[in-house]
Formats: C-alpha cells, structure tokens, sequence
C-alpha cells in the first residue's frame, strides 16, 4: 500500500497497487498549483481511496481543455489530486506520497511550456505536449 498525505494530514489517500505512470509535467497549469515543475503518478481508479478528510478538499477545475481537476486541502493548500472518473483514472502529485510509489518518472511533458529558468537535466523522453501511456 502507498500513502499518501496533505501538509497538515487531515487529508489521507492509499493507492493499493503499483502506478501505472510517473510523469514530469512541466505545463504552467501545474507549476502555478504546485509551485514548480510537477511529477504524477497515474493509475487505474479502482487503485485510489481517500481515506481521511474527504470534507477537507477543495477543487478547481479549469477551463476546457485543461479537464484535470484540481483538488488540494483547504486547511494547508497542500495539492492532492485524486479520481477522475470520467476518465478512469487518479492522478496524484508526488509531492503529497509518504512513500515510495515503486515507479520512476518515464516522461516530460509539455516540455513547450517550460520556463526557461531550469533545464531538464537526464535522458527520459521529453514531449512538446500531452503523452498518453499505452
Ligand atoms: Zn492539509
Ligand atoms: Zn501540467
């Protein structure tokens, strides 16, 4: 099982097998909600549970086409993600893990969005725009 929490730990989550991904987002979307250059974990919904503090969430959702709601704790602001069930799926920052997820990161995406005050330093495949496991 992996844990998984927000700053103050009134929210909890499990994931109960292995991620299917862990991807480096380098989008403005996600530097803006997690304060710099993201990493996800994405897996089957029926993996992810909230646990704890389901009534501690908060949620932004953005404009079309950017339909990846954002969800975060509104005590700490910690971001948390979770299920998108439209498209089967949880995607969680793993900023908000308390352990190892069992996956190393496998992409960069919307590499076209990054800033140029950092630069991607290793030889993972890197994506103008969206990539989709398959
Ligand atoms: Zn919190
Ligand atoms: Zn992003």
């Amino acid at each position: 099982m992996i844990h998984g929490s927000c700053l103050c730990k009134k929210v909890k989550f499990e994931i109960s097998r292995k991620p299917n991904s862990l991807s480096h987002c380098h989008c403005s979307r996600c530097r803006k909600s997690t304060g710099h250059q993201a990493a996800f974990l994405i897996g089957n919904i029926r993996d992810f549970s909230m646990t704890e503090g389901v009534d501690c969430l908060t949620h932004y959702k953005p404009e079309v086409p950017w339909t990846l709601t954002r969800s975060f704790c509104k005590h700490c602001g910690s971001a948390i993600g979770g299920a998108e069930p439209d498209a089967g799926i949880y995607v969680v920052p793993v900023s908000a893990l308390d352990d190892d997820p069992g996956v190393k990161p496998i992409v960069h995406i919307h590499v076209d969005s990054k800033p140029d005050w950092y630069d991607i330093h290793d030889d993972i495949r890197q994506f103008a725009g969206d990539y989709i496991a398959g």
